[in-house]
């Protein structure tokens, strides 16, 4: 198995990396065998062509994927991603991510993972809109709000899910806002979601700086990737827990500043269009060199196989929050934990966004909806609770935080697997 022709070096395979957390945990735990055989299969897998009109009278055929990882604890859940990278290994490793996921932070779902692999920053929005509908037509047979439930990954958005919830709506003859969370508010959407991600990736970093003794007031944030979860988590840090973000950075380069950036400036230029490194008042640097400026919290929010064999030895960061999944290679974790760096786990770290997905949905069965402050109060509460158990079981089982959270998660899912049993 390879990994992206694009992928930094060290990568590896995110496949082989989901199996590797999880053998890893699964020896640890003393999982039953067929318990442990039956989490490493994804439970299913549909591969799609995408046949989509280009605005210039072409047809172009693309290629998409949903992968349902588990249904144990109850529907599946997980993101959409349009990407050119996007291939079946990384769909199986990101739904297998998911089913963790919503495990650790005690959600009734199992984990799911679509994605379309085309290059959406060469598409026009009607293009986008027609592979959008097309991709969620041929999703149909599987998708829906009892049997899995996508929601924005990178590159797709709220006009993205209201394009899939309309499609699915037109299809089976009535309104279904239930078959997609992170829809806009508008038609179902729920307060807070679009920021959620960020702000359980500011709630983690918060929880297990103070159980790690280290104050935030004046840390210095550097983070990877400026998209939804980048840009919240950089406002709330600042805003919330009084960091200085010295860096930041986007798919084009970084831009540092150690006296500290301008956030609300650098969101209102991204929002335009504008690339990071266009900002002004700093000075421009590439991702490598991002990653490895000395910093108290490293925010890696961008893509997967970040952290390698090739750079941990040359990272200068206290703590790791990983607001992207993926972000760390096993064998940087290896490296990184002799070098006495906490890494706070995706799992854990980005399990915002799929919380007040789960309280969007729940919202939507009552088609009752709560207030911004009721959301963010239930969040913190739901966040605050995991860091806590996952603390608890770091410190107990003496083993590094990713292995602590996947204990938590994979043990919740195999023991709903022992209580259903395996059929027939
Ligand atoms: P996004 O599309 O909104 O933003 C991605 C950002 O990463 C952009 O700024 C992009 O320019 C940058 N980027 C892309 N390639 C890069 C590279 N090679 N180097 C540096 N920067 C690069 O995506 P997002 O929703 O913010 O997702 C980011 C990560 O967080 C992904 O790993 C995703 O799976 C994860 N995540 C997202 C959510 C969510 O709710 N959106 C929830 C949980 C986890």
């Amino acid at each position: 198995m390879s990994v992206t022709p694009t992928a930094p070096q060290g990568a590896v395979n995110p496949w082989q990396m989901a199996l590797q957390q999880l053998d890893s945990v699964a020896e640890r735990l003393k999982l039953e065998p067929p318990i442990h055989e039956k989490l490493r299969h994804p439970k299913r897998t549909l591969i799609v062509s995408i046949p989509t009109m280009m605005d210039d009278g072409s047809e172009k055929v693309f290629t998409g994927y949903r992968v349902q990882h588990s249904l144990d604890r109850g529907p599946a859940k997980g993101g959409i991603r349009y990407h050119p990278d996007v291939d079946l290994d990384e769909v199986k490793a990101l739904a297998m991510w998911m089913t963790w996921k919503c495990a650790v932070v005690d959600i009734p779902y199992g984990g799911a993972k679509g994605g379309v692999t085309c290059d959406p920053k060469q598409m026009s929005r009607s293009e986008l809109e027609r592979m959008t509908r097309r991709f969620t037509s041929e999703l149909i047979p599987i998708i829906g709000p009892e049997k899995d439930i996508p929601a924005p990954d990178v590159n797709t958005n709220a006009q993205v899910m209201a394009w899939i919830m309309d499609t699915y709506s037109v299809n089976v003859g009535y309104s279904v806002p239930g078959v997609v969370t992170g829809k806009p508010v508008s038609i179902g959407g729920s307060r807070g979601r679009e920021e959620a991600t960020g702000r359980g990736v500011m709630i983690t970093a918060r929880e297990m700086a103070r159980h790690w003794g280290m104050g935030l007031d004046g840390a210095r944030v550097v983070l990877q990737g400026f998209g939804n979860v980048g840009r919240h988590a950089a406002l709330f840090l600042q805003n919330e827990c009084g960091c200085r973000i010295i860096a930041v950075s986007d798919s084009k380069g970084g831009i540092y500043n150690p006296r500290g950036l301008n956030v609300e400036e650098l969101i209102r230029l991204t929002r335009a269009g504008g690339m990071v490194p266009t900002y002004p008042d700093g000075d421009r640097i590439t991702n490598k060199e991002l990653l490895e400026l000395e910093c108290d919290l490293l925010i890696p929010a961008a893509l997967e196989n970040q952290i390698t064999s090739a750079n941990a030895p040359n990272i200068r960061a206290k703590v790791i929050v990983e607001g992207a999944n993926g972000p760390t290679t096993p064998e940087a974790d290896l490296i990184l934990r002799d070098k006495g760096i906490l890494v706070v786990p995706d799992i854990l770290a980005n399990a915002g966004g799929v919380t007040v997905s789960y309280f969007e949905w729940v919202q939507g069965r009552d088609a009752y909806f709560w207030t911004l402050q009721e959301v963010n109060q239930r969040l913190e509460r739901i966040m605050k609770n995991a860091c806590d158990e996952v603390w608890a079981t770091y410190e107990r089982e003496q083993v590094d935080m990713r292995t602590a959270a996947y204990m938590v998660g994979v043990a919740r899912v195999a023991e709903a697997i022992r209580t259903r049993g395996i059929y027939p």
